[in-house]
């Protein structure tokens, strides 16, 4: 059953320079007690359809979409009042570095309380209540006394904790969570996935994770989407993009990763060049000016998205039934 069904989203910011296409027109679904990840380098607008989502973009930001259907409701529709009421409540954010996401003059109590009492209405001892319940959810020790302590008392681990427990407070049926681990050193990483999975199967919820890591995405999610340029180039299972990625964007990422598991020792390759200007996209295929397989097609119209199966999709035109066979050089 459907949670999130989104069609054709597209965001753009307005800046001095002209309008960023930040997010140039995708469509996706997540099913209630699904995990997702969306995957992508910085700049292919993966965090930015999500804050679209949550309706915290700036004000030059403009959304745009066929509908943005949430547990039955058109985001699209609502006001700001009701937008708000979801914020936090239906939907809640783990975003990426808690050092800057919390408030350093507040104690963590008084932060994770805050979201309770303005979605739940809880009178404040009821609200201490559950703080604590939360903090014993996400297994921060002694929670009584801890709740009373400021951010900087914190590990960079416990930290991303407390976002954990502002973010569920409210039992949210989707979690976003934003590179919830890229500040984190890899065990205590680890230990937050471990809790992620936990808490979602104990609250029933549903994630979208956001990252640039494969290796978040194969312990955690079910299905992938690899975002370039502000569109969805590749999207299926992980089993499907890990081991039948069809887009040289997927073979980049796949093959830029470290390979430890069978000792075999191979080069890292990193894709050149850098993404594309999102103020004049290219008119063809975003991927064109980086790929060695790019065609003179490739540069002057975008390639149809190919259904391999009813998961797997990818828009290439190497995909074309009259393009060149190319060797594909990729493992996990
Ligand atoms: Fe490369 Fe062309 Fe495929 Fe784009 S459409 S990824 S440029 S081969």
């Amino acid at each position: 059953m459907r949670l999130l069904q989104v069609n054709n989203l597209k965001t753009t910011f307005h800046i001095e320079a002209g309008q960023v296409q930040a997010v140039r027109g995708i469509s996706f679904y997540l099913n209630k007690g699904e995990s997702i990840g969306i995957v992508g380098e910085s700049g292919s607008g993966k965090s930015v359809s999500m804050l679209s989502i949550m309706g915290l973009l700036p004000d030059n930001a403009r959304i745009e979409a066929d509908s943005l259907i949430f547990n039955g409701s058109d985001l699209m529709n609502l006001d700001y009042k009701r937008i708000r009421k979801l914020q936090g409540n239906d939907i809640g954010m783990i975003f990426q570095d808690p050092m800057t996401s919390l408030n350093p003059l507040f104690t963590i109590g008084q932060q994770i309380m805050e979201p309770i009492r303005i979605h739940q209405k809880l009178s404040k001892a009821d609200a201490m209540k559950k703080v604590i319940e939360i903090l014993k959810l996400v297994e921060i020790p002694s929670p009584e006394s801890r709740l009373n302590q400021y951010p900087h008392e914190f590990s960079g681990g416990m930290r991303q904790r407390v976002m954990i427990a502002i973010a569920i407070s409210c039992n949210p049926r989707l979690l976003i969570a934003d590179e919830p681990t890229t500040a984190l050193d890899v065990t205590i990483q680890a230990q937050i996935l471990d809790l992620m999975n936990a808490l979602k199967n104990k609250l029933d919820t549903s994630i979208i994770m956001v990252t640039h890591d494969l290796g978040v995405v194969a312990k955690m999610c079910s299905r992938v989407m690899v975002m370039y340029g502000g569109t969805i180039v590749e999207e299926g299972s992980v089993r499907e993009v890990f081991y039948n990625p069809q887009h040289p964007y997927t073979w980049g990422l796949i093959r830029s990763l470290p390979k430890v598991s069978t000792g075999e020792k191979r080069k890292l390759i990193p894709i050149q060049g850098t993404p594309p200007d999102l103020i004049a996209p290219p008119k063809g295929c975003p991927f064109t000016a980086r790929c060695e397989h790019a065609m003179k097609i490739c540069e002057l119209r975008p390639p149809q998205q190919v259904h391999l199966t009813e998961t797997h999709r990818a828009s290439c035109w190497l995909m074309h039934p009259k393009a060149p066979k190319v060797q594909r050089e990729v493992t996990v």
